[in-house]
Formats: C-alpha cells, structure tokens, sequence
C-alpha cells in the first residue's frame, strides 16, 4: 500500500521518527514536508539525528496566518495527492499541515489516518484545538495515545474508526532519554548542573502573541530562583524583541537563552532537570516519562492524564503558583500512561489491518 504522510513542524518530525521506519518496512511512503517550519533548528537537525527519511516532497509553504498557510498548503497538496494517487494520507497533531494533508486526503476520496486523534483543551480559541478536531471529523482511521482521547471522539461521535495504540512521542523519548541522560555537554554548554536548573520553553499563540501576556511570561521566568534554560522558538524570538523585552531576558543573570536546541541535547537538559517550565505539548509529556515534573503555562491542557498523575500543575502566567508549583513534593507513583514505546509499529498495524478490512 501507499502512503503518503504529511509533516511540516518540529514535533512532526518526532512522531514520524517512530513510524516511518516500521511503515517502510511494510508499505510505500511517500513523504511531504510542507515547510512549516523550515529553520534548520527547527527541522533539518530532526531529520538527521532521529533518521526520519528525506521528504520526496518540500513544499516550502512557511510564512503568513494560519488560514493563509492552510489555504497554500491546501492549494499545494491537492494536486499532488491527485498525482501520487495514495492508497491512505497519514497525519499527526495538530497543525495547519495536519488539516490542510487531512482536508487534501479526505477531499480527494482517498482514506485519512490521523495520529493522537482525540485530544482536546476544549479551548476553541486555540488554533490547535480547532485543527484537532477539524482533522478528527475528516479521518477514516482515528488512531489514539490513550483511553481518554478515545472517549473524546466516542461522545463526538466521530465517523472513522478507532483505536488506541499508544503514543508515538514516548517511542522516540523511551529510545533517546537514556542516552541523553548520560550527556553532559549540553548542560555544560548552558552552564548548569544537574538538578539545578529549570528547562523552559514557550512559543503558544496565546502566551506571545499578546505582548501583556508575554510581558507576564517574561516577568514570571525572571522570578524563578534557579538558574532557567530557554531555548528560544524563533516565534517567541520575533515576539520579545518587537515587544521589547528581549533585552530584560537576556540581561538577567539567571535565565540562559540558547537558540532552538536539537532533540538530544534538549533530552539531555529535560532528562536533568530540576523541572519544566512549559507550553508544550509534547515537553509535558516528556517531562512525564523522563520523572521531572512540569509547571505547564497554560490553564488548560490536552495532556490531563499527567496532571491527574500529580506531576504536571497548570498555572497559567501566575508567577506564584509556578514558584509555588515548582516547590512542591513529587508523587511517589508514577504510572505507565501512553504505552510502551510500541506505539509506531501499532500505528503500522492498524493502518494494514484497516486497508485489508
Ligand atoms: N524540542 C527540541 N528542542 C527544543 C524544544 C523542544 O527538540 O529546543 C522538542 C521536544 O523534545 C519535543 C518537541 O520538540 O519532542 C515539542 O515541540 P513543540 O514544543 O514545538 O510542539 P508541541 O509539542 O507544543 O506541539
């Protein structure tokens, strides 16, 4: 069989790590790469340290607002799913690349499968949350990191079929985390030690788009009485300086700004971390499998299972919560919640098993 996936972003690249491999071994993939993010930071250093295969596609379709670049992805894809005649489009996530391949697919008649279908912050004033569930309605095959989100898509009563396989994120973290773990010079290169420091990032529309929010982010990192480590997202980079504030970060003595890191070296200063300080999606669920607990900038989040577990607290832009988040005891359970590292080869499964169906 035929597939063609659609990735465009950072943590794209991550999830395609797990399943391209086992995919081609098994079927045809076609790959795309819309150019949604198309720094090397940001893209190129996931290809070659995760050994996601080269594009056959590179669309290059960057810039502009959300409905803008869905709108030129849409214009791009269209035509090349007519010409490469797939038998399945595969996507993942959540973002503009995930809806304009699952809008492509489904338009063209051709079956959508969509990894981490599900999640919800039941937050529609996320341009995520609209691409998840938008790209949920459309998808034949609805493949799930947990229970919960497939609960989601049950009450929503989606169309396409559902399965649980896991999360692909924990197969690459599951593979990489012990390595990085043992890794001292990105820590080294950021002057820290392990244990003790804060690993930071944020890039949310709605923490750095509005400058009064991103001045609130900007004084809550300031107050964090250990030394913080941000890897700055050239988005939040823009933002800060248009804003002003770049300067009163990188000033501060505490907060160490790098540019956008690889995926082994921030493993590496995830894995050692005192906690994370985060918008991300993915680093919550990172912080999770790796045992260091997460501070999560947001009041709502798709990951509820972590916060449930007791090692991820939201808190919004409150520098008072967050310190007092970061002060707290860990639990002392930590249970096994978005598979086995399996994940990749279970989205393989279920996509022969759905083509044969
Ligand atoms: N990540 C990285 N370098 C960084 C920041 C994040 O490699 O400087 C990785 C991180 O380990 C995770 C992914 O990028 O695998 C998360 O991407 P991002 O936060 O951009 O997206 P989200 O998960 O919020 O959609």
């Amino acid at each position: 069989m035929k597939v063609l996936t659609v990735i465009g972003n950072r943590p794209q690249f991550v999830k395609a790590a797990a399943v391209s491999g086992p995919l081609r071994e098994r079927h045809e993939e076609v790959l795309v790469h819309t150019g949604q993010h198309y720094d090397d930071e940001l893209s190129a250093i996931f290809f070659s340290e995760l050994g996601v295969p080269r594009p056959a596609y590179e669309l290059g379709l960057g810039n502009g607002t959300n409905t803008e670049q869905t709108a030129r992805m849409l214009a791009a894809l269209g035509p090349l799913v007519a010409d490469v005649r797939p038998d399945a489009v595969l996507v993942y996530g959540d973002t503009n690349s995930t809806l304009a391949g699952g809008l492509a697919g489904a338009q063209a008649g051709v079956p959508v499968a969509h990894v981490e279908a599900g999640m919800r912050s039941f937050d529609r004033r996320m341009p995520e949350e609209l691409n998840r569930v938008l790209t949920d309605h459309l998808a034949s095959l609805l493949l799930c990191s947990a229970q919960g989100p497939a609960d989601h898509l049950a009450a929503e009563r989606v169309a396409g079929r559902v399965a649980v396989v896991g999360d692909v994120m924990v197969d690459v973290a599951l593979l990489f985390q012990p390595r990085a773990r043992a890794d001292d010079a990105p820590l080294r290169d950021a002057g820290v030690e392990a244990g003790g420091y804060v690993l930071a990032t944020a890039h949310r529309a709605g923490n750095v788009d509005d400058p009064a929010r991103l001045r609130r982010l900007v004084d809550l990192l300031l107050a964090v009485p250990l030394p913080v480590v941000l890897p700055l997202h050239p988005r939040t980079g823009a933002r800060l300086e248009a804003a002003g504030l770049l300067d009163r970060l990188a000033t501060a003595g505490r907060v160490r700004l790098t540019p956008p890191l690889g995926y082994l070296a921030f493993t590496a200063l995830l894995t050692r971390a005192r906690a994370l300080l985060t918008d991300s999606g993915g680093v919550q669920k990172e912080a999770y499998l790796a045992g260091v607990p997460c501070v999560t900038l947001r009041d709502t989040t798709e990951w509820v299972e972590t916060v449930q577990a007791g090692w991820n607290v939201l808190v919004d832009l409150d520098a008072r919560a967050a310190l007092a988040a970061l002060e707290r005891p860990l639990p002392a359970q930590r249970p096994q919640l978005y598979g086995d590292g399996q994940a990749g080869r279970r989205v393989v499964d279920a996509l022969t098993g759905f083509r044969s169906a």
